[in-house]
């Protein structure tokens, strides 16, 4: 048997507990890992409260992420004592996911652990981190020295990777956050600048005074459409989340009058190559003492309790959750 936070359908809706599972045999092309640590991201607080219909099975184990040993392996490319990463790929959603003593996965949806990261880092990371790197490197194009690169929702996940991911590639990063108590932590990721997110909260207007060069927008809804509307002519922002809203109330105007450019970033079914050259970047890049300041660890039986945060705003960087931790 194996321990497991398990989401069960009810008449009211939904009910989450830690429960015994029995996992399913290994087929051709799978893997059986020992989990090492998972982690929660904002997705897995819409999975175990039921706040959106992210789970699309039941019952099913949440946990988009997960870092550990390779059990036993019916893939060709895994052995049975290598470490392996697993992002997405409808894992926690479609597949019984991280939040687990041990998993049963395809392989094709495992990376290696990157060379210079440790399971434990490679959950701080998680989903959010290898997001945020998706995300900047979407704007790899733009110049540091040609101006000020905005993130939304700085002190989350994903946000908090981003600005030190960007300050650490020498841009001007300015964090935009609704927690001004938090300007002392995004400070020390690399933020120069602290927009309130008051400020682009606004009906957004179709054109605003240029402010920034680039962003990262995990926020969506009337903050994205002031982003863009603010952004300075041939100007690229990367959109990956919907933490504020999923809709875009903006016009044509920032893509038809500067040539603002909006890409799309999706780390769920991000091919193979991408992925991995996202982790080889992470694992190059970033700073290993900003993970620990970002990192908070909440163990297995205290997860379901600690999801309804990401619904609140109140999650502060990333959180671990350590099952048989290094
Ligand atoms: P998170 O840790 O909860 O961070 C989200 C941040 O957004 C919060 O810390 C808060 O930052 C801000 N925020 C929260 N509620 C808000 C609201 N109502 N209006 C405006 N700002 C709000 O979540 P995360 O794990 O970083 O994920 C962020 C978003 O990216 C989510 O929507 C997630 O689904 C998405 N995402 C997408 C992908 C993808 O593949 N496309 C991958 C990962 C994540 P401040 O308090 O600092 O303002």
């Amino acid at each position: 048997m194996t321990r497991a936070i398990v989401i069960e359908k009810t008449g009211e809706g939904q009910s989450a507990s830690l429960s015994d599972i029995t996992l399913p045999a290994l087929a051709a092309g799978d893997v059986c890992v020992d989990i090492a640590y998972s982690t929660l991201n904002y997705k897995d607080g819409l999975a175990l409260t039921g706040a959106a219909p992210v789970v699309r099975r039941f019952p099913m184990v949440p946990g988009v992420d997960f870092s550990g040993v390779v059990r036993e392996s019916r893939h060709p490319d895994y052995k049975a004592g290598e470490r392996v990463v697993l992002n997405g790929w409808s894992v926690g959603e479609k597949y019984w996911g991280g939040l687990a003593e041990s998993a049963v996965v395809r392989g094709d949806f495992l990376v290696p652990l990157p060379e210079g990261l440790s399971l434990r880092q490679t959950m701080i990371l998680g989903t959010a981190g290898y997001t945020a790197m998706l995300c900047v490197q979407a704007l790899a194009g733009v110049d540091p020295a040609s101006g000020t690169v905005v993130v939304t929702g700085a002190t989350g996940g994903v946000g908090s990777v981003a600005v030190a991911l960007l300050a650490a590639r020498g841009y001007r990063v300015a964090a935009v956050t609704g927690r001004a108590s938090e300007t002392d932590y995004l400070t020390r990721l690399g933020a120069r600048e602290i927009v309130d997110r008051a400020d682009l909260s606004a009906k957004p207007r179709p054109l605003a005074t240029e402010r920034w060069v680039a962003g990262v927008d995990v926020v969506g809804g009337e903050v994205l459409a002031n982003v863009l509307s603010m952004t300075a002519y041939g100007g690229t922002v990367a959109a990956c989340g919907l933490a504020g809203s999923m809709d875009l109330p903006t016009s044509v105007a920032p893509f038809i009058l500067r040539g603002v450019t909006l890409r799309g970033i999706d780390s769920v079914m991000c091919p193979l190559p991408a992925r991995r050259a996202a982790w080889q970047a992470l694992a190059r890049e970033i700073d290993a003492a900003q993970l620990d300041t970002i990192a908070r660890e909440v163990p297995l039986a205290d997860v379901i309790d600690t999801a309804a945060d990401f619904l609140g705003g109140k999650v502060r960087g990333r959180i671990v959750v350590p099952i048989h931790p290094e």
